[in-house]
């Protein structure tokens, strides 16, 4: 609790007015006690934290999933019989009126929690399998997905305008049954994206008078946002008079640290929703590879930067503001630390694996054969060349972070979260190095490099520990005991502690130690 209330001084800090919070089961509900997870916030804390909040001008409103991403309460067994398909804990039936029972009490619990806050996002994103049970194909198959989709939204609306709360809506599902969906992300013809919106606008068209008037459509994309079919949907809400934000990311779904430039992604859609006179912004921080909540913290101060003043700061002029601000006047030399750091993080990601990476593990690399000497450093020359460049940034950006931490007036915690992630992702590149040794002709190199190879794996222990040891600062590494398993595939649903991050290292670094042995 103390690290939220400190995170609500220093959004207020930056003029960040809002603040969906989406509970999950991490609210100790009391209609539900069942839904909320064991170490959950109580209602009351909710409640103080709110208040806390609306003090500073920040005003907390909640996120409660429906719809889809509902595996927080479908899979309890007393909640199986609402799911739609009976194998999947991820999406409700929308026709059955149990359905919308468990979700009012959830609703009437979150608003208790943030008292007097005027938003309820009721979620409805990513839905995928309605209209398939008994219940729901007939109508599905009459009236159309879109339009049972629409029924529950305009039943979760009436609900939220009863309780006096705007409801606020992720707008994916409808663009998705219109078939335009990929035209908001990919570089697509124009003639192409011309040709799929003249068949997709009628679709979304013909249900018109059944999308809820009270509702905030949010318009979510973490790229960068000029895509044409995503401008196009911002004004087929304006057309409609639908009311329509818009949604940036200060991380997408990479697990340790965003590893693309975020503060360019959301200037971007700033921009075109300015442009578009949209006027509410939100940037998400979403966990599905559970970084640590410091390293949203640059994305989330971009958003207030630029949705205030959206023609302001150049990408330039932020980052020097922003480590000034963060850190103070001496520390604003720092400008190529988060660019450096993302894309040594983006090379940890998949420094191990032949194939994919951590998000959907193929397969590790193999090991240098000494029946065969060279031929794994062939194989792998140019992950090895980008080893040897990752090595040697690693030292520069460790003797940076020192420098910071010394002159730094305030946030040292953001640096040790920075720190720790650096030691910890270099570990990867150490051991590309001391494999090649490995990989040598020369009997002695040979020897020399397995040795080296034992010393990688103490460093990767000795930084992996670190890590977790700065990370419990302020976050439970692992779920109690009586945690019922919320398995899906987000990469942080695997396992109920930390060790999901280093599934990797597990499967790679036995391998080596098997091979060491022969
Ligand atoms: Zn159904």
């Amino acid at each position: 609790m103390k690290y939220y209330y400190d995170s609500i001084d220093r959004l207020a800090r930056y003029k960040i007015n809002a603040v969906i919070f989406e509970f999950e089961d991490k609210l100790r509900y009391r209609r539900r006690p069942l839904v909320g997870a064991p170490q959950a916030i109580s209602m009351d804390e909710m409640a103080a934290l709110t208040q806390y909040a609306r003090e500073r001008h920040v005003e907390i409103s909640p996120l409660v999933q429906g719809l889809g991403h509902a595996t927080f309460i479908l899979k309890h067994e007393k909640y199986a019989p609402l799911r739609e398909d009976p194998e999947s804990r991820w999406a409700f039936c929308p026709c059955d009126e149990g359905t919308y029972e468990v979700l009012f009490d959830l609703y009437l619990d979150a608003f208790d929690a943030t008292p007097g806050s005027r938003y309820l996002h009721v979620g409805g994103d990513e839905v995928g399998e309605i209209g398939q049970c008994p219940r729901c194909k007939p109508r599905a198959d009459k009236e159309g997905k879109l339009a049972l989709n629409l029924y529950w939204l305009r039943r979760v609306c009436e609900f939220a305008q009863k309780n006096g709360r705007i409801p606020i809506f992720w707008d994916d599902m409808l663009f998705k049954y219109a078939g335009v969906w990929n035209t908001m992300w990919s570089d697509f013809e124009p003639k192409e994206v011309t040709q799929l919106w003249e068949k997709g606008e009628p679709i979304l068209d013909s249900v018109l008078e059944q999308y809820p008037k009270n509702c905030v459509y949010m318009r979510w994309n973490y790229t960068l946002a000029r895509q044409e079919g995503n401008i196009r949907a911002l004004e087929w809400f304006k057309k409609r008079g639908l009311k329509a934000w818009i949604a940036t990311a200060a991380q997408n779904v990479h697990p340790l640290f965003p590893q693309d430039d975020r503060v360019n992604i959301i200037q971007s859609f700033i921009n075109l929703a300015d442009e578009k006179d949209i006027d509410g912004m939100l940037c998400t921080a979403w966990d599905d590879s559970s970084p640590h909540m410091e390293t949203y913290w640059r994305g989330l101060i971009a958003s207030g930067e630029f949705s205030w003043n959206p023609g302001g700061r150049s990408l330039d002029e932020f980052e020097v503001a922003f480590l000034q601000r963060e850190f103070g006047p001496e520390c604003v030399d720092a400008t190529h630390l988060y660019s450096e750091l993302f894309q040594a993080v983006s090379f940890w990601n998949r420094a191990l694996c032949e194939k994919g990476n951590r998000r959907r593990i193929q397969e590790v690399i193999g090991l240098p054969d000494p029946g065969d000497p060279g031929e794994w450093s062939r194989k792998n020359e140019e992950r090895l060349e980008m080893a040897v460049a990752e090595a040697e940034k690693y030292l520069r950006l460790k003797a940076q972070l020192a420098e910071l931490m010394h002159k730094s007036r305030r946030n040292r915690y953001h640096l040790e979260i920075m720190s720790a992630i650096n030691d910890f992702q270099v570990t990867s590149a150490h051991m590309l190095l001391v494999l090649k040794e490995c990989d040598s002709s020369n009997e002695k190199k040979r020897s020399k490099g397995r040795e080296k190879v034992q010393y990688v794996l103490v460093e990767f222990d000795i930084a992996w520990k670190k890590l977790q040891e700065v990370y419990e600062k302020t976050r439970f590494l692992s779920y109690p005991e009586e945690y019922v398993q919320d398995r899906y595939f987000h990469m942080a649903s695997r396992t109920e502690d930390l060790s999901w991050m280093v599934e990797v290292e597990e499967q790679f670094h036995n391998k080596v130690r098997t091979w060491l042995n022969q």
